[in-house]
């Protein structure tokens, strides 16, 4: 599984870990999402104030993680990182809460998926660096306030969508990652390269960036298995006809959809006639979880225009049928 492949191996971490930038001199790509948080990150340290809370939002593998380390980098601070689900009961919250140091920052992950409970000690967290917590238990029971250090939370989410409002107008600071340009992936995956000691021309770069779904994880997760097939087979250097190859071999085809982009597309064009069909008939007839399918496959279909959402459902576009050979249909032309 390349594009799905969400929880990576310990191993794989180790190497996330390994190739993630430092610096936002050495995050490639999202423009605006950089020099905007340049400016605060400088205006914050001029101030010697936290920087605000901040949500970042888009697909799994922009590099939502890392531009949070690399924030708490830039600000001189400690991260403290965390996801939605890890986080059971407001004392699992309370606990990390209580401590942070001045100014360190909170980063959690799947912020959307936050129970309720768990939630309601993050209001006044944000807001006034207070928690209650409750001691005791029933009629002894009383609930204290704790003072915090002023810090900062990062949010990251696949979808803001399912963010109560008022967790939503908690952040100073929200942001999209877009997906990368062939040519900024091409720096990444080169960049990769060299700390990874891989052999590799220019050509055998752009072959990978181009079919990396707008995605630096992905990227990455490529440029490792061509590199195991460049080894076995070609010596170790990464050409083009050797990238293609081994991309072949994974079932990334030349646009750089694998096997669940392919299965979606046809699924919409071969069984629901082109669509419109909804996104649970499509889960059922993939075999693949909705939510997956939702905000992990479809993002980038949608903006390489194969798939178009309509009120009724997903409707496959004329540039789908033409990738899989088929005449397209006139319902499925715009
Ligand atoms: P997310 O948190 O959005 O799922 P990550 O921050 O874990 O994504 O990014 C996945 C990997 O992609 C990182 O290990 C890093 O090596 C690489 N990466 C992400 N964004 C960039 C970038 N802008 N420049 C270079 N490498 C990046």
């Amino acid at each position: 599984r390349i594009v799905t492949a969400a929880s990576a191996s310990p191993n794989e971490e180790n190497v996330d870990r390994a190739l993630r930038p430092k610096t936002l001199r050495d995050y490639v790509g999202q423009e605006s999402v950089r020099s905007q948080l340049s400016i605060f990150i400088e205006a914050a340290k001029k101030r010697g104030e936290p920087l605000d809370h901040l949500l970042l939002f888009g697909p799994p593998g922009l590099g939502k993680t890392t531009l949070a380390h690399i924030i708490a980098h830039e600000m001189g601070v400690n991260l403290r990182q965390t996801s939605g689900p890890v986080l059971e009961r407001p004392g699992d919250l309370a606990a990390i809460l209580t401590n942070l140091e001045r100014g360190d920052i909170l980063f959690i992950d799947e912020i959307h998926r936050l129970s309720h409970v768990v939630e309601e000690i993050l209001y006044p967290a944000l807001e006034d660096f207070q928690i209650d917590i409750m001691i005791g238990e029933g009629p002894a029971a009383r609930s204290i306030k704790l003072d915090l250090q002023p810090f900062t939370l990062i949010g990251a989410t696949t979808r803001t969508g399912m963010l109560t409002s008022p967790l939503r107008a908690r952040f100073g600071i929200i942001n999209q990652l877009q997906f990368y340009s062939a040519e900024e992936l091409a720096r990444i995956v080169n960049r990769s390269a060299a700390l990874l000691k891989v052999k590799i021309e220019p050509e055998g770069a752009a072959e990978i960036a181009r079919r990396s779904r707008g995605t630096p994880r992905i990227a990455n997760r490529l440029l490792r298995r061509v590199r195991d097939y460049a080894e076995v087979r070609h010596g170790g250097v990464i050409t083009r006809e050797i990238a293609s190859e081994a991309l072949a071999l994974l079932g990334v085809d030349e646009l750089g959809l694998d096997g669940i982009d392919q299965r979606f597309l046809r699924a919409i064009i071969e069984k629901f006639s082109g669509g419109p069909v909804g996104i649970d008939n499509l889960a059922a007839a993939v075999g693949e979880d909705g939510d997956t399918l939702e905000f992990v496959v479809e993002p980038y279909l949608i903006q390489q225009g194969f798939v178009l959402r309509t009120p009724r459902g997903r409707m496959a576009t004329e540039a789908a049928y033409r990738h899989f050979g088929f005449e397209p249909r006139p319902a499925a032309q715009k």
